[in-house]
């Protein structure tokens, strides 16, 4: 899965996003794994809805 906007992969990041979050919130993770523009965090802080829905709309 890629950024929508600037095609930046980062559905490796998934994982590491989500654990951060947890342990100092979003924008901290976000600073950590070094996602610096603002289509790219917008990604991350969308909902997860998001993801799957165009997961689906490859697949069709
Ligand atoms: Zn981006």
């Amino acid at each position: 899965m890629r950024c929508f906007t600037c095609g930046k992969p980062i559905a490796h990041l998934w994982e590491e996003f989500k654990k951060l979050k947890q342990e100092k919130g979003a924008k901290q993770a976000l600073d950590e794994l070094k996602i610096e523009r603002y289509c790219c965090r917008g990604v991350f802080l969308g909902h997860v809805d998001l993801i799957e829905i165009v997961g689906r709309y490859k697949h069709a």
